[in-house]
């Protein structure tokens, strides 16, 4: 990643036409929107663009409507929430139309309904950039959680308008290129959650580019059986012993340490506060379950995490939706979370579940920069180039 043109190398903008890619994907309940996060992330490029005379069209998508018209996807409906966080007055354009945003005052707001009723959106249609494009005078993509699709309003409108990205677009490359770009050494890298399938493409990237790669999760599981270990009950894909070996000796070859838990907390059942028992890897009985990093590896890797520099986290260290299986992640999580607020380490954590454990940790706002894009903060762990950021320049 280099650099990317951001809103300070707009020039004049009072009276131009900004076609600006927002993420207004917010979760609703009853007409209403319940959780305006999103919505929030994107109220300094707008009312920096708004300030500065230009006529600020929203492009954006909402649930699936795979390329028909649907009213329950119909845009019209987060207006009113996005009205409440700007403080602004902010309009609804069903069908865009040049003579419609001639006649709106600069400064105007405008929210363009849904990109994917057209058929053209995520297919990258060329005839319809162009259609978009010509009611626009440049383009800002401030939706990185997008930006790993070439569609339409994150890539096809970079063919024929100017394009830039925006504040919270530029906060997250920013963000991201600390972490893994161009970081300080050593970094750490925890990498937890359910299944090394998922996941494989970003651990073979990571180990070419940290000093320590934390497994936790039920993919140490498979690890720790590819080493020979008995995992009993555990969720374990023993089909990729293979994989799983390899990666190992990929870290090696590249310096990277591996560290997987020598200690865990297991269970004979799958539910709230069963009985525990905490044992050393070797110790798993056939019934057992491994649901949890034990509290003698978690001190170990806290250590580790103290001498470093920079640290990158996806994925619980185990099944933290179940206590007492949160313990491990709560723990790493509030060492991550001291020792940033202290100025050690730039930590930078992302993926859905991974969010909803540092909620759970109550430290999400401790953590330099936490990503809220699944799919895209995922693609770039595993070092793709992500379409809708290649055309900023990045
Ligand atoms: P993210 O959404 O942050 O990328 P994942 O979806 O990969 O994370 O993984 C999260 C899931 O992994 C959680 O639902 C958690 O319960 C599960 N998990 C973590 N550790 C274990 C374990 N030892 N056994 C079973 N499931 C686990
Ligand atoms: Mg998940």
């Amino acid at each position: 990643m280099t650099a990317f043109r951001t809103l300070d190398d707009l020039g004049e903008t009072s009276g131009k036409r900004a076609l600006v890619r927002v993420d207004l994907n917010v979760p609703m309940a009853d007409g209403a929107v319940t959780d305006d996060t999103r919505l929030r992330a994107h109220v300094p490029t707008i009312t920096e663009l708004s300030d500065a005379g230009a006529k600020v069209l929203l492009l954006a998508h909402f649930g699936r409507p795979k390329g028909e018209y649907r009213p329950e996807f119909s845009l019209r409906q987060v207006v009113p929430a996005l009205e409440a966080v700007l403080g602004r007055e902010v309009t609804f354009m069903e069908r865009p139309s040049e003579d419609a945003i001639a006649n709106l005052p600069n400064g105007s707001i405008v929210v363009v309904e849904n990109s994917r009723f057209a058929p053209g959106e995520e297919k990258n249609d060329p005839e319809m950039a162009k259609a978009i494009a010509s009611f626009g005078d440049f383009y800002v993509n401030d939706a990185f959680s997008v930006s790993h699709r070439a569609h339409v309003t994150t890539e096809g409108l970079t063919h024929h308008l100017p394009a830039y990205a925006g504040r919270a677009m530029e906060a997250e490359l920013k963000a991201l290129q600390a972490a893994l770009g161009d970081p300080e050494h050593p970094v750490a890298a925890v990498v937890g959650g359910a299944k090394v399938s998922t996941k494989l493409a970003v651990l073979e990237h990571l180990v070419t580019k940290v000093d320590h790669l934390i497994i936790g999760g039920g993919m140490a599981n498979t690890f720790l059986a590819a080493r020979g270990v008995g995992v009993g009950k555990s969720l374990c894909e023993h089909d990729l012993a293979d994989t799983a070996g390899a990666i190992l000796e990929a870290a090696d070859a590249a310096d990277c340490t591996v560290h997987l838990p020598y200690d865990v907390v297991v269970a004979n059942e799958f539910a709230a506060n069963p009985p525990t028992r905490t044992v050393n890897v070797h110790e798993v009985a056939a019934d057992e379950m491994i649901l949890d990093v034990g509290p003698s590896a978690v001190e170990a890797l806290a250590d580790v995490l103290k001498t470093c520099r920079t640290l990158v986290w996806n994925g619980p260290l185990g099944a933290f939706e179940t206590p007492p299986f949160d313990t491990a992640t709560v723990a790493l999580a509030q060492t991550a979370a001291a020792l940033t607020h202290e100025g050690s380490l730039v930590s930078v954590a992302g993926g859905g579940d991974t969010v909803a454990a540092l909620n759970h940790a109550g430290v999400a706002d401790d953590f330099t920069f936490v990503s809220t894009a699944g799919g895209a903060f995922l693609e770039w762990m595993e070092g793709k180039e992500l379409p809708g950021v290649a055309a900023l320049g990045a």
